[in-house]
């Protein structure tokens, strides 16, 4: 009961399919020979509409190997919802799965450690980056301060993780009970709970092809992440309102009192204040609407409230 998925979304990688089937059949095989997963798993390549030769390499490799798996999606959905349609996929033809990006940044050496760490009784290990030195600068630091942002929102985030992760079966059970449409994964799997772990390495550069994540697609994804997770950019809204209620009543203090020792310009200060006010007041209103509004929101998504792990009952 060691049947292990590998699932790899793909978009416009005919640089480096191949190379990358073949790095990942290596590894397949050499766990089968350790006897460490059962001979029948399999990768599993998710083709996200590509627009290049990359669904023709999946049916070669398919055809050549037997621990090729393919799943073609009809268009380009974008990496997250590839992942998703992959997962799903190999739910329920595997024990455990690992997603992977295609251009292996991610070090393969260590799928046998998530895989001990599975069997040790984990239903989830996070593949996590050790080291950022070789992102540049611009990267690194605005990487941290998203990281900051989204705790400081109370989105649970693990620092350095994407979606390089093994997931048992049962985690993805859980997983596929979240149903939303804006899909951040990395967000989701933290939220399930039970038994996890980590395992650290160091992340490559691409050796071939570009980057499909386009500075859209990256600021999408990072956006995802904070409004998925969070109503308290709304709060903030509401309250940053008040304050405005608050110093617009404080300027009306201050001129009522110093009217009593020197002359003011009561026109001008009554309009200014009564614009500030009016401008507060709205504000706090939108925010006021705006919890409804994120209550609604946490509804329509019809998240899982729980998930069980044991339950013991009358023997
Ligand atoms: N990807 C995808 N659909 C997209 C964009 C990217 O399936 O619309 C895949 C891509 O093929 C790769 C993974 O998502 O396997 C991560 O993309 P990439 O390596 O280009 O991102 P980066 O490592 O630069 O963040
Ligand atoms: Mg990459």
């Amino acid at each position: 009961m060691n049947k292990l998925a590998i699932v790899v979304p793909c978009y416009n990688e005919q640089e480096i399919l191949e190379s990358s089937c073949n790095e990942l059949r290596k590894i397949i095989n050499d766990l089968v020979d350790k006897d460490k997963i059962d001979k029948d798993s399999f990768i599993l390549l998710v083709d996200d509409g590509s627009k290049d030769r990359t669904w023709k390499i999946i049916e070669e490799e398919h055809e050549r190997h037997k621990e090729i798996y393919g799943l073609k999606l009809a268009a380009n959905v974008g990496h997250q919802n590839a992942l998703s349609a992959g997962i799903l996929a190999a739910k329920n033809i595997s024990d455990m799965m690992i997603t992977i990006d295609a251009d292996l940044q991610d070090d393969i050496m260590v799928i046998e450690q998530m895989v001990e760490k599975y069997k040790q009784g984990n239903e989830i290990v996070f593949g996590v980056r050790n080291d950022r030195s070789r992102d540049s600068f611009l990267k690194r630091t605005t990487a941290q301060a998203y990281y900051k942002i989204m705790n400081f929102l109370g989105a649970n985030s693990i620092y350095n993780h994407a979606d390089f992760r093994l997931m048992s079966k049962r985690a993805v059970e859980e997983f596929a009970k979240y149903t939303e449409t804006n899909l951040y994964i990395r967000g989701i799997m933290p939220l399930i709970g039970f038994q996890t772990d980590r395992v650290y390495y160091e992340r490559k550069k691409r050796t071939a092809g570009e980057s499909k994540y386009t500075l859209y697609k990256l600021l999408i994804l990072a956006s995802n992440g904070i409004t998925s997770f969070s109503t308290k950019p709304i709060a903030m809204v509401g309250v940053l309102g008040l304050g405005i209620v608050f110093l617009s009543i404080m300027a009306a203090l201050y001129t009522i009192i110093s009217s009593f020792f020197a002359p003011v310009d009561t026109q001008w200060s009554s309009l200014i204040i009564s614009l500030w006010f009016i401008g507060g007041v709205q504000l706090s209103c939108i925010g006021l609407i705006g919890q409804y509004i994120g209550k609604i929101y946490m509804e329509v998504k019809r998240r899982p409230r729980y998930h069980t792990e044991l339950f013991l009952d009358n023997k």
